[in-house]
């Protein structure tokens, strides 16, 4: 037992040097001037190295992915570097998939590291379980030099302490009994395995932390012994988070408010070394409307559940960037609306202290974003709507699982024609393939055609769900009956239309046959040629006709033509969503005259 202790060979003679040869780097990763040219008092003027340091029992969550992206704009805003580090000490509540799972949720928001246990770096291993002789190196030191001591107190009579306490209605505190134990007995014991953890000898005195956000922190309680070693061999956090950001020569730590109480824990190990403390900045903790620590119980906790919500990660960063901090307001720049450039550009240490209630902005940004990333997919950036995609092919699965269970009367979309979207045609190899019994035809949609679809409406974005109820009918052909239950509003429409014009004494001669209107739309639409079938086309040819059927009042009592709400009815039976005629382009000439000859058919068919 005690040979986990102790650090042998090398580690023993060697000194365990820090990362000496970390260049800082005033070169700006975003190739503007380094902030250290300029000091401003919100930002240190020299490189800082931060961290993120993720303890694998779980996933991450807002509130985790906010601390990571203020650690992460810090460093990018002072040309320093950003570090990974995985916190896996507690080896009895590891996830197994936690690790793995940290990588991918990263890489999704965007946020990339310089160092981590997945790249390497000057400072490897970046995993604390693979770091082993490194604490047993440091706890030694602390043993040599009389600031630490092995405790044999076994499990049974620390339970015992803690509860003579707990019935003394006090808060529990290690009683010494092992820290009067001579060296010689100590090492002695160790050496015959008899089971010990090692404790801190913490000064009579605790020491004061200065943090950034919450300024000259002291413990009102003086520090227990507290445990840094345990029983089996593996450091506490709090011993291994100080010798590790020591050795990786962190210069900030921006954590969660929870972590302050520890610190001054931190900061006397870092005085027993002899070493800088780095600088600390404990931000306030994420909570809801009732003040409630925000945890797994809460819907928007989970970034998976962000994920499957279709957020885009910069809508998510955004919002997140914003719960207890906000830009400098001397800046000419006011947008709240960021991408990750301006975020790095307007960065600073001025947080909010206490609590962050979180508020229900993510809507707000996540269409600001898509508006932005719309703007940039029609440039043929790379798309930023990748994000999105498998959300939404997910979604449309659903949507087509619904709608194939006819027979459950209340599935939401069965009001969705059989037929999914003929300008698929043109993108898949067979259309077949996805109106057939195929287990999962949409994979075969490829994103490109995804994202024309986002082009049609995406402003109106929020979720893949919600996006696609409201657009399904660019997916999917519309059925009869829809058409059906949407004329009786036509009909009631075209009386309006017949006593507006009675009102101003139009005498223009008025087809009042739905039918008939629909014969006259679909002569001017034949006239438009297969190969010119384009917005302005379709546009020119329709509208006088579109324009001269009359026109209605609208919820707001101003007049509008009557025929776009007619032609809504004729290409999505009046269902809310895209602009109709650049989706009479998107679906194409073929589909378009279909729709029209059927929505002609029902119209005949009800005689009206
Ligand atoms: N492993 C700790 C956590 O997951 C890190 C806290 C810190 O940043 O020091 O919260």
């Amino acid at each position: 037992m005690s040979s986990l202790y102790v650090a042998r060979g090398a580690f023993r003679r060697q000194a365990l040097p820090r990362c000496h040869h970390i260049l800082f780097s005033r070169r700006n990763l975003l190739g503007r001037p380094a902030r250290g040219e300029e000091p401003t008092p919100l930002l240190p003027g020299a490189p800082t190295r931060t961290r993120f340091a993720p303890s694998p029992t779980g996933y991450l969550h807002i509130g985790s992915l906010r601390t990571a992206l203020f650690n992460f704009l810090l460093s990018r805003a002072t040309g320093g570097q950003f570090l990974l580090r995985i916190e896996d000490t507690d080896q009895k509540r590891l996830v197994p998939d936690a690790e793995e799972k940290m990588y991918e949720d990263l890489k999704w928001a965007g946020l990339e590291w310089d160092e981590g246990p997945d790249i390497g770096g000057p400072c490897v291993p970046y995993r604390q379980s693979e770091r082993l002789p490194s604490y047993h190196y440091h706890v030694n030191q602390l043993l040599d030099d009389g600031r630490a001591y092995r405790c044999f107190c076994t499990p049974e009579e620390l339970d015992a302490m803690k509860r003579v306490a707990m019935s003394e209605g006090r808060d529990y505190v290690y009683n010494k009994t092992c820290s009067h134990i001579s060296a010689e007995e100590s090492a002695q014991r160790a050496a015959n395995g008899e089971e010990h953890c090692i404790r801190f000898r913490p000064d009579s005195q605790n020491p004061v932390v200065q943090d950034l956000v919450y300024g000259m922190y002291k413990s009102p309680v003086l520090l227990d012994d507290f445990i840094i070693m345990k029983r089996d061999g593996f450091p506490t956090y709090h011993f291994a988070n100080v010798v590790d950001d020591h050795l990786m020569e962190i210069t900030h730590v921006i954590r969660g408010a929870e972590w302050l109480i520890s610190t001054p824990a931190h900061v006397a190990l870092y005085h027993a070394f002899g070493w800088e403390p780095p600088q600390f900045g404990h931000v306030g903790l994420l909570v809801d409307q009732n003040k409630q620590k925000l945890s797994k119980r809460h819907a928007s906790f989970n970034l998976s559940s962000w994920k499957e919500r279709g957020i885009l990660p910069i809508a998510l960063l955004n919002y997140v960037l914003l719960l207890g901090w906000s830009p400098s307001r001397d800046s000419e720049e006011t947008s709240e609306v960021m991408d990750l450039e301006d975020m790095i550009e307007r960065f600073h240490l001025k947080f909010t202290r206490g609590d962050v209630i979180i508020n229900n902005k993510d809507e707000f940004f996540q269409k600001a974003h898509m508006r932005k990333a719309l703007d940039r997919d029609s440039a043929g950036e790379a798309s930023p709507l990748a994000p999105l995609m498998p959300q939404f092919i997910l979604a449309l699965e659903i949507c087509e699982e619904d709608r194939r269970s006819q027979e459950d009367p209340s599935a939401p979309h069965r009001q969705l024609g059989v037929r999914i979207g003929p300008p698929l045609a043109t993108w898949v190899d067979s259309v077949e393939s996805l109106n057939g019994t195929q287990d999962n035809p949409f994979s075969a949609i490829p994103d490109r055609y995804l994202s024309k679809i986002f082009h049609l409406n995406g402003k109106t974005f929020i979720t893949p769900a919600s996006f696609l109820k409201s657009n399904a009918y660019i997916l999917w052909e519309v059925p009869e009956q829809e058409y059906m239950f949407a004329l009786t509003n036509q009909r009631n429409m075209l009386h309006k239309v017949a006593v507006r014009e009675g009102t101003e004494k139009e005498t223009q001669p008025q087809p009042r046959k739905i039918s008939e209107l629909a014969t006259t739309l679909l002569e001017s639409l034949e006239g438009v040629p297969a190969e010119g079938w384009t917005e302005e086309n379709i546009k020119s040819s329709i509208e006088p006709f579109i324009k001269s059927i009359g026109y209605v009042m609208d919820t707001r009592k101003k007049f509008e033509a009557w025929g776009w709400k007619f032609l809504r009815w004729v290409m999505f039976a009046s269902a809310s969503g895209p602009g109709l005629i650049p989706s009479m382009v998107f679906l194409g000439k073929e589909e378009t005259l279909a729709r029209v000859r059927k929505a002609h058919r029902v119209a005949l068919s009800r005689n009206v």
